[in-house]
């Protein structure tokens, strides 16, 4: 993106040297042209989401994404857990309080579970919109829904996941198949499964024969396993329409 910047900045240098040889940058209609011409260069997510090259129509595609979140006390995270657009209720749970904020570092903390994250932090979801764009051959999700971006913030990743069936059907593709694992110790998730799919199924205008989910736990190790984090890979194929 840069290089595009500096390249259309030396374009736009030369335009304005040619219109007014003498002092390019001093008067004001220059100066108008100028930053009109520049604002043009700055990467929209409609032209993030089309390279300059041809996205070749080939009959399958396949994708792969990945995305963890950190999990923390749920009044520290501001929202509860969401995966796969369900709210994930459960009794308190023993979090490992690695920095020692509530009790001696290291110790077992016993608490409501949140997902820390710009926005639901639904590690299905933006797995499964990394894989479409990834079969896609376009950027990840982090350039596309950027965490620095207002419009983003505690935003339902349904929105995400709409965008991306948008993108994808526009490239005149449909899920060929999609298997979801998530990876979390805690809480338990398996009577939110069905309705984990049922969402991703209408979601990505699928059939339920297409759609998998598998869960596992990450065998109490590392920050997954001491309830800290929570993590999903995705592997899906995209099909011609
Ligand atoms: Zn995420």
């Amino acid at each position: 993106m840069l290089s595009r910047i500096v390249e259309q900045i030396f374009v736009v240098a030369l335009l304005v040297a040619a219109a007014s040889p003498s002092d390019a940058f001093t008067t004001t209609g220059t100066a108008t042209r100028t930053v009109k011409a520049l604002s043009a260069t700055v990467d929209t997510e409609e032209d993030i989401l089309k390279p300059p090259y041809e996205v070749e129509p080939i009959s399958l595609r396949i994708g792969h994404g990945f995305d963890i979140h950190r999990m923390a006390p749920i009044e520290v995270a501001g929202q509860p857990v969401i995966i796969g657009g369900v709210k994930i209720t459960h009794k308190d749970q023993k979090w490992t309080d690695a920095e020692g904020t509530y009790v001696e570092k290291g110790g077992i903390y016993e608490t409501q579970l949140g997902v820390v994250a710009h926005s639901d932090g639904d590690v299905v979801y933006h797995s499964i919109v990394d894989a479409i764009f990834g079969a896609l051959t376009l950027p990840d999700i982090g350039q596309v829904f950027q965490d620095t971006d207002p419009r983003w913030k505690g935003c339902d990743s349904s929105k995400f996941m709409e965008h991306a069936y948008e993108v994808m059907t526009g490239y005149g593709y449909k899920i060929g198949n999609c298997d979801v694992t998530l990876i979390l110790e805690r809480p338990k998730v398996a009577s939110f499964k069905p309705a984990m799919k049922e969402n991703i199924i209408n979601l990505l205008h699928t059939t339920p024969g297409r759609v998998n989910i598998k869960a596992r736990t990450h065998e109490q190790v590392d920050s997954v396993g001491e309830l800290r984090s929570l993590s999903c890979h995705v592997v899906l194929t995209l099909e011609r329409a």
